[in-house]
């Protein structure tokens, strides 16, 4: 006797039902697959590429400026009115005395301080290594700015010491990347 429903109807089933095929996304051919199970911790990950995106809105707060200036072709830094400590990375509160900071014009001109060459680095400046990176010493200011050192072949001829001057991306991306060091 066919099993009935709740409702006293008998159930209608469609036993070939199949959910429909995605065009888009993976397709893997021939995964290799072994009849002996035991040796599948052996296997090579299986990777996938696929777009991602977010839309992420971020506030720059207080160091807007900072951008703003490198949108203009300018280095900022910021000095504390009181113990006059400048900091060529911004800071909006001076780590000495706690005092509010001004913003200040940093000389474009600079020395270099200590260098590193990345032969690694995170997904998005991967690409782009081997590169340098300076610690920039100013003239009127008690901290250090890293960026970008281009212009030289390798690292043999980075210097500490070695005079260096700013650049600026055209179209500024309002990243600490707009603003690189090119030998002076
Ligand atoms: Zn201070």
């Amino acid at each position: 006797m066919a099993k009935k429903t709740s409702s006293g109807k008998s159930p209608r089933y469609d036993r070939n039902a199949k959910l429909e095929e995605v065009m888009t996304g993976t397709t893997v051919f021939n995964v290799p697959f072994p009849k002996d199970l035991s040796v599948l911790k052996e296997m090579s990950p299986i990777v996938v590429k696929y777009p991602y995106s977010v839309e992420y809105i971020h506030s720059y707060g207080q160091d807007s400026p900072f951008f703003a200036g490198l949108a203009n072709k300018k280095l900022l830094g910021t000095r504390c009115p009181r113990c006059k400590y400048t900091y060529a990375t911004p800071r909006l509160a001076c780590t000495h005395c706690g005092a509010e900071t001004d913003w200040v014009e940093l000389p474009q001109q600079g020395r270099v301080h200590t260098f590193t060459t990345c032969y690694f680095g995170s997904e998005e400046f991967l690409k782009e290594t081997p590169f340098h990176l300076v610690l920039v010493e100013f003239d009127g200011a008690d901290t250090l700015l890293l960026a970008r050192l281009i212009g030289v072949a390798g690292p043999e001829d980075i210097e500490i010491g070695m005079k260096v001057r700013a650049k600026f991306r055209r179209n500024s991306q309002f990243k600490p990347t707009d603003v690189y060091f090119v030998p002076a």
